[in-house]
């Protein structure tokens, strides 16, 4: 009997398949949830946290606003979780890295003087029959046409990867255009850590190429569900795999 392909698909897990099939397998097919680890909360509660602040009232957006939003989302959420990944001595320290992003936000633009059309915005669409869902950070509309923006809290990528860092965003551009929301002219990769912006102005080229990966994907995904074998891709990201201790291509013989 066949394996049942996931309903939907995401960035996120495109990349997964593309990265390794057997992963894929286990996070989209066998439904295994890997644990959060120190980089996921972070990038998690920073997210959070401007996610809050700009949906205040403009005017409000202050540091000192950033400040008590980040206090009651460690209090009554984060505190909790991160607890169970670094240690006790460390806590401080992730509060530090997640506020250091923040302020970094702030260098960047001045949160009172902006406007968002979506902040958190779920886009859940079909491409060419393939349902595709992710949430971009924020997005507004300059001229008519939407750019979006996508907050990342880790390091700044080398100029020779940060196109793939694009993928992401030019989905989420071809999902607005498939869903009737508007055209897309420009993305923006904002790094926190930098801080640095990496912006990219959108072709009907590239979104044809992003589609056409997506296409290839979903096939990829198919074919291996009906064979109901998902190999292993082994690279130098498997020392970052959750599943590495079970994974026949790291087993001892
Ligand atoms: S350890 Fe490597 S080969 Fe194995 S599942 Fe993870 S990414 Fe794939």
């Amino acid at each position: 009997m066949a394996l049942k392909a996931p309903e939907y698909l995401s960035p996120s897990s495109i990349t997964t398949f593309e990265q390794c099939p057997l992963k894929f397998k286990y996070t989209r097919i066998d439904g295994i949830r890997e644990p959060p680890t120190d980089a996921t909360l972070l990038g998690n509660f920073v997210h959070d946290i401007l996610e809050k602040m700009y949906l205040a009232d403009p005017g409000s957006r202050s540091t000192n606003l950033a400040r008590e939003v980040a206090r009651d989302l460690w209090d009554n959420q984060y505190r909790d979780q991160v607890s169970k990944v670094v240690a006790e001595k460390k806590l401080n320290d992730f509060r530090w890295r997640a506020w250091f992003c923040v302020e970094n936000l702030f260098q960047l633009e001045s949160p009172e003087t902006r406007n968002f059309d979506g902040v958190e915005f779920e886009l859940n669409t079909s491409l060419d029959g393939i349902l595709v869902r992710g949430f971009v950070d924020r997005y507004h509309l300059d001229d008519g046409k939407i750019v979006i923006g996508d907050y990342k809290t880790g390091k700044v990528p080398n100029a020779f990867f940060v196109k793939d860092k694009f993928f992401q965003l030019m989905t989420y551009a071809a999902l607005f255009r498939a869903s009737g929301v508007g055209e897309t002219k420009r993305l923006e990769l904002i790094f926190l850590k930098g801080p640095q912006v990496f912006t990219r102005e959108v072709t009907d080229w590239e979104l044809e190429e992003t589609v056409q990966r997506i296409k290839n994907v979903s096939e990829g995904i198919k074919i291996r569900c009906e064979s109901e074998s998902f190999e292993t891709n082994k690279t130098r990201l498997c020392d970052w795999c959750y599943f590495k201790s079970k994974c026949p291509a790291w087993s001892k013989k």
